[in-house]
Parts: structure tokens; C-alpha cells; sequence
């Protein structure tokens, strides 16, 4: 799985992905994440990659050439077209099913835009896919690229240590994660609760399910009916 991102500030993206459990997934090669500087495909001399908007307005926007050439140097050596996302707040909302089928892709090139985004045409040109990470605006894309990158990987075999971690995940199939507890046993007066000192698997299991299916009900009714719909769907087990 290899992520292409094209971004002015590459810097947010090494920070990030050069850590925990993306850096590791990287430094065994299962995901590879890559920061390409569209500041180093202006053909400007003074590396200008923004101009004023047409028709007046603030801010600044990106220009399509250093976005375009940009992404040509990622797509030089590539023998498929990658799958291409701009991070915009006009996007789909992102959520965990679209992360679930965007990890069954190989080659993911993600554009962040910054000050008031990209010249549409840009768009038009390379885009495949709009995504939004919540209706808020943020300064720029690389806080929702990394997002993308992490959303994505955690679904890609050999991140996680198990299957299983992924699959009792809150969201994972419309139901939100069991509590959890660690030692100590008791603390500030409160026990962990005793099924999950009993060893007896199937109970744990069942308990952790009502736990679930309780608090999804009570936190988050929109996908509480998600999950009946699904289950009506025989899709759940
Ligand atoms: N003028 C743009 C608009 O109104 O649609 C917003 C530009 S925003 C200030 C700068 C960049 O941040 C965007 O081009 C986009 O890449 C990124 N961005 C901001 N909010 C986002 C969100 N909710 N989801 C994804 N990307 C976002």
C-alpha cells in the first residue's frame, strides 16, 4: 500500500508518519508513505506556487502547474493510474466503511490544499475522489491527508497486530467498542467489573457484545440504527 501526498508542507507529513504504528508498518514495508513538495515542481523562479483569485476576493490559491507536475513525477514509473483524493471541506465525510474499501486499493495519491484551496482546474484534471474530514475548516489538507493514511492503514493487513483488534473497534460494523479496563484492579473505588476476570471466554464475549450494542444505542442512535438495518441485511454476525 503506497500513499503519494502532495503537499507544501512535507514536514507535518514525515513527522507523523515516521511514528507509532504507521512508522512501524512503514519500517516493515507493508505501507509506504511518501511527502512529495509541490514547492519543488513551480517553474517559478521564486518557487511561487499561489496566486491572487480571479475575480477578486481574499486569500491566495494554488496554482494547477506545480500540482500537476507534481503529481507527474509521482505517476512516472507508475503502470497503473493511482486513485486520487482531494482532502476538502466540500468533500464526502470520510467515515470507516470508505476507509475500509480505500484499503483494497495499492496506490493512493492524496493533494492537500492550504490557504483557500486549488485552482479548480487541478480538480477537474487529477481528481478522483473529494473527501471532507467534518464539517470544520482547517488551514490546510495535511492534518485530513494523515487522517486518510491512518484511517486507511489500520485496515491493511499486517498493521495491527491482530484481525481481531480491528474488528471489535468501535465503527467497525456499526457498533461502538466494549469499555475497556488494565490494572490496577481497583482504583479511585472503582472495580473492573468481575466477567472479565473469569476466564470464561464466551461469556466475556457476550457480555462485551450487549456492551456494545448498550452503549451504541445510548451514544450514537444514528448508527445504532445502522447496525439494526445491517443486521436485518444478515450482515452482521
Ligand atoms: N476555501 C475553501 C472552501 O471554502 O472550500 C477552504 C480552503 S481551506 C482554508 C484550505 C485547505 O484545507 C483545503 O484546500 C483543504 O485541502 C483543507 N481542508 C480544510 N478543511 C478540511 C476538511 N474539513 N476536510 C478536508 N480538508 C480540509
Amino acid at each position: 500500500m503506497k500513499f503519494d501526498i502532495l503537499t507544501l508542507f512535507p514536514g507535518i507529513i514525515d513527522a507523523f508518519a515516521n511514528e507509532s504504528i504507521i512508522g512501524r508498518a512503514k519500517k516493515k514495508g507493508i505501507i509506504e508513505v511518501n511527502a512529495i513538495n509541490i514547492r519543488d515542481y513551480s517553474e517559478d523562479k521564486h518557487k511561487r506556487v499561489d496566486d491572487y483569485p480571479y475575480g477578486a476576493g481574499g486569500g491566495m490559491v494554488m496554482q494547477v502547474m506545480p500540482i500537476y507536475n507534481a503529481y507527474q513525477a509521482v505517476i512516472k514509473n507508475c503502470k497503473k493510474k493511482p486513485h486520487v483524493i482531494y482532502t476538502t471541506p466540500q468533500g464526502k465525510i470520510f467515515t470507516q466503511e470508505r476507509a475500509k474499501e480505500l484499503a483494497k486499493l495499492d496506490h493512493i495519491v492524496i493533494l492537500c490544499g492550504h490557504y483557500e484551496g486549488v485552482d479548480e482546474r487541478i480538480i477537474e484534471e487529477i481528481v478522483d475522489e473529494e473527501i471532507s474530514i467534518g464539517d470544520y475548516v482547517l488551514t490546510g489538507g495535511e492534518l485530513p491527508a494523515l487522517i486518510l493514511v491512518d484511517a486507511i492503514s489500520r485496515m491493511v493487513e499486517g498493521v495491527l497486530d491482530s484481525k481481531e483488534t480491528m474488528e471489535s473497534e468501535s465503527l467497525y460494523n456499526y457498533l461502538l467498542e466494549y469499555p475497556q479496563y488494565t490494572r490496577p484492579y481497583e482504583v479511585l473505588g472503582r472495580k473492573v467489573p468481575d466477567i472479565l476476570l473469569s476466564g470464561h471466554e464466551a461469556n466475556i464475549k457476550k457480555w462485551r457484545l450487549e456492551q456494545s450494542i448498550k452503549r451504541t444505542k445510548e451514544k450514537r442512535p444514528d448508527l445504532y440504527e445502522k447496525y439494526l438495518k445491517s443486521l436485518a441485511n444478515g450482515e452482521n454476525l
